[in-house]
């Protein structure tokens, strides 16, 4: 069988220490598998208002000078609408998804009045007020059925295998709640288009930060739904920032400086330490690239 594994990153900023462990990491895990191997970027560009333009191309031009180059064009969310709209047709007719007319001020009031807390990550656990109809209010967003078709499941929780982290489960109609598929004033949201587009480029091999974790119960109570296969699952370690939290933007992540080969070599190193590799004696990045593939293959490619 063919695996096929991916980078997805969201062009909202240049690539930086801790996407680079993510990128790194899925290449290694295709890498290990294989010659027939394939590895995917695809610019996650569905969530128009966060993305910026230009960061798409500068993020594949930092990927390739780190000798991370995908085995095919990559692929831009914005190109694939079409698809997504099919896929909520289908929830659509099959009574799993439902418009939504709730603010987040209808939401706060709903759950003191039912008296639910929030998620552990201070998201909004969804009350489902508008699961037997609007009331009267506007559609603001379509929402998945998740605890209808949960409890029709007869499995809540949600059980899933991480190759690094081990079981793991959710239960989605309790932590979460229905989420949204698609805002109405425009946007498709995450869960949906990563679903849809991971189902149709056939990846195999999801590889991605640990802070992703947490969605992956949703993601695959979306692809039973749609009666798309489940991809396996490796969620990586994260990069702290100063403050203790996930590197990003805004607790100080620079951009990755990769400007020369001794950059680049640099920035993958201390990628590959983060993922528990060993240093090199490679002198450019793709000598690098082919050491760590052969470690990676000993630290992960025997787990299930
Ligand atoms: N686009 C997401 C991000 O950059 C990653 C999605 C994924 O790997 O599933 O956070």
């Amino acid at each position: 069988m063919t695996r096929i594994g991916r980078f997805a990153p969201s062009p909202t900023g240049p690539l930086h220490a801790g996407s680079l462990v993510a990128a790194l990491a899925s290449w290694l895990d295709v890498r290990a598998q294989g010659p027939d191997s394939r590895w995917l970027v695809r610019i996650e560009d569905a969530d128009t208002e966060r993305c910026l333009p230009g960061m798409g191309e500068l993020i594949l031009s930092q990927l390739a000078a780190c000798a991370l180059v995908p085995d095919e064009a990559p692929v831009w969310q914005t190109q694939r609408t079409h698809r997504y709209e099919l896929a909520l047709g289908k929830l659509k007719a099959a009574g799993l998804a439902y418009p939504c007319g709730c603010s987040r001020k209808d939401i706060d009031e709903a759950l003191t009045r039912l008296g639910i807390g929030h998620t552990r990550h201070g998201e909004r656990v969804y009350p489902g007020t508008c699961r037997d109809g609007l009331h009267g209010k506007a559609a603001r967003a379509w929402r998945f059925a998740a605890t209808t078709f949960q409890q029709a499941s007869g499995e809540p929780p949600v059980h899933w295998h991480d190759r690094r982290l081990g079981d793991q489960q959710q239960d989605v109609a309790r932590e979460v709640g229905d989420f949204v598929l698609k805002r109405a004033d425009g946007p498709w949201a995450y869960q949906l288009a990563v679903v849809v587009d991971d189902a149709e480029q056939g990846v195999t091999d999801v590889v991605r930060g640990e802070d992703l974790a947490d969605n992956t119960a949703r993601q695959i109570l979306l692809q039973r739904a749609l009666g798309l296969p489940t991809p396996r699952y490796l969620h990586t370690p994260l990069v702290l920032g100063p403050d203790g939290d996930k590197l990003s933007k805004q607790n100080g992540a620079t951009p990755l400086q990769t400007g020369t080969a001794g950059e680049a070599l640099a920035a993958l190193d201390a990628a590959a330490q983060r993922l528990g590799l060993r240093a090199i004696s490679g002198h450019s990045a793709k000598e690098a690239l082919a050491q760590w593939v052969a470690q990676w293959r000993d630290l992960y490619n025997s787990r299930p």
